[in-house]
């Protein structure tokens, strides 16, 4: 009510959703009694948890109905999945590190949510064997959003994204056309880097 409503945030499903996933469980036992303060939180492997807001504020734009398949690039804690399992009918997430992608599956498992698939690889292509998705969300940074992510998109489909620097970016909404891509810019962010193939290959690059 304080931090996710009184910010604009008004999709009652998307508002239910944040009522009813204990975010307590998606971050390591030393921040317990900060995970409901509206802030990212360490998770290990030098990677964080999103602030709430900004969860709520990117699952939001993607307007789930409840039927969608939903892919989610970067899946850190779980908790966006996790989310993003209540609102969309089937949920596929790439996670880089094998040892957040193992906790994200506890995690997920323990709270019943049996229609999420964590796979571990490089998300920065996507995940091809899985497409076309009806959405995707993507994150961590991306340098710019890939041609073939976006090609992975069906019809109509919805795609969100932080782009731009290293240490700054803008959240771009892209909406496929029939005949091309649509974009609008929804906010300043700053996320940890998409790293990989099509993202960024040097963790210290600026
Ligand atoms: N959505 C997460 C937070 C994401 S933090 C949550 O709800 O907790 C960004 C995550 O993206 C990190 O866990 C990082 O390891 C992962 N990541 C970065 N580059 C990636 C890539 N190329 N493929 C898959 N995951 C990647």
């Amino acid at each position: 009510r304080n931090q996710i409503e009184a910010r604009g945030i008004h999709d009652e499903r998307v508002l239910q959703a944040f009522r009813t996933t204990p975010r307590h469980l998606f971050v390591p036992k030393d921040h317990m009694a900060a995970s409901y303060e509206d802030h990212p939180l360490p998770i290990g492997s030098g990677q964080t948890i999103s602030q709430p807001y900004i969860v709520a504020l990117m699952t939001e734009q993607l307007a789930l109905i409840g039927k969608e398949k939903v892919l989610e690039i970067g899946t850190g804690s779980g908790y966006q999945a996790a989310i993003l399992a209540q609102l969309a009918a089937e949920v596929h997430s790439v996670e880089r590190f094998e040892i957040l992608a193992r906790k994200a599956r506890s995690t997920l498992a323990a709270l019943h949510l049996a229609n999420v698939h964590i796979h571990v690889g490089d998300g920065s292509m996507g995940w091809p064997a899985e497409a076309p998705f009806d959405c995707i969300i993507i994150t961590a940074a991306a340098p710019e959003v890939p041609q073939e992510v976006l090609e992975q998109l069906g019809a109509d489909g919805r795609l969100i994204a932080p782009v731009g620097s290293r240490y700054r970016q803008m959240l771009e909404l892209w909406t496929r056309l029939p005949n091309g891509f649509e974009k609008e810019e929804i906010l300043p962010v700053v996320f940890v880097p998409l790293m990989g193939k099509l993202g960024w290959q040097d963790p210290n690059e600026p």
